[in-house]
């Protein structure tokens, strides 16, 4: 069984400087870590592997600082790791992400699974799972809690929905993207830790994967980060005091004034 799982690297704080030309992150200037549900998507695969066999590649798209935090998901029991870099690369909104990952997991060849996390807690779009999905031409479940098996060339899996979960099945290969309420990931071993600390990082840059680079980055991204900024703090708000009728008069009374009613 092929395991791919998707992590991305993202800042490990909010001071994150912005660049005021491009309106995106400057990933380069923090110390990031490996996005929180994409270690639940690594603790699955992992899981997966020593159930079914096989073997698990990570799998990132980013600059060449997140040769970290694929060496710390070696650690963590993958068994390849893989990072997509090039300035081509730069600024891209979640088209241009599952469209040079798309490239990534062809230029690897055959994938039975692909496992993404719920969402990136920088970007929070959760988009770029189910838009790789278009690039690779199969079918995927987002929101997986579990994975109740996988045999015949199906993964049968249940998706947590506001009201309860569904149980889905799909043919192979597929993608899911994963909650928290999946796994426990486990911590590094001492074993892992070794390996991680020699095993090779494969690095693929754009003429490597044959991308069209129009569709990469900035330039190949319709969407385009209009401003960035961090919100100004709420006021602190106005206590109202007295029974239950009073505070009721004097809250009417500030509606009114306020025109809201
Ligand atoms: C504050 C902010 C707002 C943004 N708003 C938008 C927006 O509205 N629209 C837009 O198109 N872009 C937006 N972006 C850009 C977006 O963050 C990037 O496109 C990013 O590469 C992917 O989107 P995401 O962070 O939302 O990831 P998500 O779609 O939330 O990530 C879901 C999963 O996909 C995988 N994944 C995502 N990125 C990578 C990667 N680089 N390498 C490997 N696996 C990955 C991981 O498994 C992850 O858990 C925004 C960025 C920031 C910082």
């Amino acid at each position: 069984m092929q395991i791919i799982v998707c992590i991305k690297q993202v800042p490990g704080t909010t001071e994150v400087k912005i660049n005021p030309e491009t309106n995106t992150l400057m990933r380069e200037s923090v110390a990031g870590i490996i996005n929180p549900y994409d270690t639940y998507a690594l603790e699955e695969g992992v899981r997966i592997k020593e159930r079914s066999g096989g073997e698990v590649t990570v799998l990132s798209m980013g600059p060449p600082q997140v040769q970290e935090s694929l060496r710390e998901a070696i650690s963590l029991g993958a068994d390849k790791a893989v990072l997509l870099s090039d300035r081509a690369f730069a600024g891209a909104d979640t088209w241009a992400t599952a469209y040079t990952l798309s490239a990534g997991i062809k230029k690897l060849g055959t994938a039975d699974l692909i496992i993404c996390g719920k969402q990136a807690i920088d970007g929070d779009t959760a988009q770029v799972g189910p838009g790789m999905t278009e690039f690779l031409d199969i079918p995927f479940v987002a929101f997986v809690r579990k994975v109740e098996g996988i045999g015949n060339g199906k993964i049968k899996v249940e998706r947590l929905m506001d009201d309860g979960y569904e149980v889905v099945e799909m043919s192979l290969p597929a993608l899911i993207t994963v909650v928290k309420e999946i796994n426990e990931p486990r911590l590094p071993s001492l074993k892992g830790k070794m390996r991680a600390k020699s095993a090779p990082i494969t690095v693929y840059n754009a003429d490597d994967l044959g991308v069209d680079k129009q569709k990469c980055g900035l330039n190949g991204s319709p969407t385009k980060v209009d401003k960035i900024f961090t919100p100004p703090p709420r006021g602190g708000g106005q206590q109202l005091s007295g029974s239950a009728s009073e505070v009721a008069d004097k809250l009417a009374g500030l509606l009114r004034a306020a025109q809201v009613i």
